[in-house]
């Protein structure tokens, strides 16, 4: 008998969200109103260090606003990894930005510093990280970095939450900006949504209107005692990237589950450690001591040497001939056709972050699993590289 399709990722939507959604839709208050609040409310408090927090209907969304909140605009430069989604780097165009991608630190796979000094031009501006994975970035160094630059920092945390690095939550470090997305394969998530950190209050108050049409009701409620229900002022031409309710309701459950969600991903992550020692394979690397790994994604490489992109395309077909389903994150933005004719890039300019792509495999990895899942994966992939070997 053949085993039902293990997916590579499924939402964990319990009765509680379920009942939190339905409780909404009887409110009649579905958009943006009092469970955003809540929501934003409750995140800023998990994360704690006096951040202030924006529900958006998308971490993309929330990424935009806060380059632009930061003056970004046409001419100036932004570094940002190739090793990441596309969402990262198409922001900086919206902005008519030039985006100038870095390279990979080959055993984190996050964004190599020593790359980004050598990217910084007279037009940088900004620094987008991406903790891979789950995994932070080094954000002692490209602290240093930016400080020695006055260069800003964003932090897209798609991956990362909960992150930490040295002991302090990836939302709360020293950076401008960090945005969380809650897209339904990320550790927690409201469907579509995302979410806009930061502890500077300028940014938040642009970030806060222009989330919503550039309407401002707080320089209007500065000046005035009583500002009547009907009345607002337009700042900017602003978006639409605010958050509903509906999906809050969800958001404000799921935060709630966070730390078992995340012990759970970090046992199926030990797991896999345990199981797949010894193979052919270069396997994830852990976080520091004392930190947290988010494991949004488990990532292995096919071992140097081996790896061809034939030879990683029939590990994938092999896998999911027994049932297993997989990823690969990313092909590299250098590869991607806008990227690579728009700035005429060369793979042999990132050969860390290419030879990464011909190797990498995301794994099965969601709260829904089970250890003995996780088991079959490691059956599926030992046949599968004997069958490779052949
Ligand atoms: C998922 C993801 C995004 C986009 O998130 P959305 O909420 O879908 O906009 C951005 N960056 C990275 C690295 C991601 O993985």
């Amino acid at each position: 008998m053949t085993e039902p399709f293990l997916p590579y990722s499924l939402p964990d939507i319990g009765e509680a969200e379920q009942a939190a959604v339905r409780e909404t839709l009887a409110s009649g208050w579905v958009t943006t109103g009092p469970k955003c609040k809540e929501f934003e409310e409750a995140f800023a408090a998990y994360l704690g260090g006096g951040v202030t927090a924006l529900a958006v209907n998308s971490a993309t969304s929330g990424l935009h606003l806060a380059l632009e909140a930061m003056g970004i605009g046409p001419g100036d430069e932004v570094i940002v990894p190739t090793m990441t989604f596309t969402a990262t780097a198409e922001i900086v165009r919206y902005l008519a930005g030039d985006v100038c991608f870095a390279d990979l630190d080959p055993t984190t796979l996050n964004i190599d510093p020593a790359d980004i000094r050598r990217k910084i031009t007279g037009r940088t501006k900004a620094i987008i990280v991406v903790h891979y994975g789950g995994l932070c970035c080094d954000m002692d160094e490209i602290g240093a970095i930016a400080r020695e630059h006055g260069l800003r920092v964003i932090e897209d945390a798609a991956h990362a939450f909960p992150t930490t690095w040295g002991g302090r939550l990836v939302g709360t470090l020293d950076s401008d900006a960090t945005v969380f997305s809650f897209y339904a394969n990320k550790t927690m998530t409201t469907g579509e949504g995302g979410m806009v950190v930061s502890r500077d209050a300028a940014m938040i108050e642009r970030m806060r209107a222009m989330r919503l049409h550039g309407i401002n009701r707080d320089a209007f409620t500065r000046f005035q005692s009583k500002t009547p229900a009907w009345y607002y002022e337009v700042v900017a031409p602003g978006f639409k990237y605010n958050m509903t309710d509906v999906a809050a309701a969800m958001g404000v459950i799921q935060l709630t589950r966070i730390g078992e969600f995340v012990e759970k991903r970090d046992a199926l992550a030990r797991r896999y450690d345990e199981l797949l020692q010894g193979l052919p394979l270069i396997l994830p690397p852990r976080p520091r001591q004392g930190d947290t790994h988010a494991w949004h994604i488990y990532a292995i490489r096919l071992q140097e040497g081996t790896e061809t992109l034939d030879t990683r395309a029939r590990f994938i077909e092999l896998l999911s001939e027994a049932g297993i389903g997989t990823s690969v994150h990313y092909i590299p933005l250098h590869r991607q056709p806008y990227w690579r004719d728009r700035y005429n890039l060369d793979p042999e300019a990132y050969p860390q972050a290419d030879l990464a792509y011909h190797q990498l495999v995301s794994l099965p990895l969601y709260t829904k699993m089970t250890l003995a899942d996780v088991d079959r994966v490691v059956s599926a992939i030992r046949q599968a590289l004997k069958d490779l070997g052949e």
